[in-house]
């Protein structure tokens, strides 16, 4: 193999691995801190972390939720991104899945260690796990963004799921169902959050 032969195929090599070389997107348009839209028209919600609700059904908008859709447009707007996915390329709303970067920004990573965002766990897609929470560790430990937010615990326990990473009110009536071997018990509310889980969305812990 002659030398110009070899650097092709070293050059070909690094591009494979490296996703600097990766497919660019555009994005057009920020519609919170966790979802964006590209220029192709699809929509991205960010895998792995969840920000505050921007618009509420019942109206009005979650505590900092504005400032995280402000800082996530600081990241993303306009900007080339790159997209890797994890299992599930799509969520049932046939929106894209994806992990975020902007050259060498990890977004859904900047967010959490911010405080503009929490990390929640969805299996199966749980490639950034423990990037993503050790980010949120630095971000709770700092009193960080949202991590302001001062919440009362209205129980005395809750109860998760360790394999949905869903947490309940102890008299929930999906607490019934969860095996006992994928039960957890949390002595708060933010014990539970800070290492990923998501309330329920019936009991609404
Ligand atoms: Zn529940």
């Amino acid at each position: 193999m002659n030398r110009l032969m070899t650097a092709i195929l070293l050059v070909l090599a690094i591009a494979y691995v490296n996703p600097l070389f990766g497919k660019e997107y555009v994005v057009k348009k920020v519609i919170d801190g966790d979802t964006v839209q590209l220029e192709s028209g699809e929509t991205v919600r960010y895998i792995g972390i969840n920000a505050p609700e921007l618009y509420m059904k019942e109206g009005g908008s979650e505590f900092f939720a504005k400032e995280a859709a402000r800082f996530n447009k600081k990241l993303v707007f306009m900007k080339k991104v790159r997209l890797e996915f994890d299992t599930e390329k799509q969520d049932s709303h046939g929106r894209m899945l994806a992990y975020v970067f902007v050259k060498n920004i990890f977004v859904n990573a900047e967010l959490v260690k911010h405080g503009y965002a929490k990390v929640m766990i969805k299996p199966p897609n749980t490639k950034y796990k423990d990037v993503l929470l050790a980010q949120q560790q630095k971000a709770v430990e700092e009193v960080r963004g949202l991590w302001q937010e001062k919440r009362q615990d209205t129980e005395t326990t809750y109860i998760g799921n360790k394999r949905t990473y869903t947490l309940h009110r102890p008299s929930c009536t999906y607490v019934k169902k969860i095996p006992d071997k994928s039960r957890i018990t949390f002595r708060s509310r933010s014990d539970a959050i800070k290492i990923g889980y998501t309330p329920c969305r019936y009991c609404k812990p």
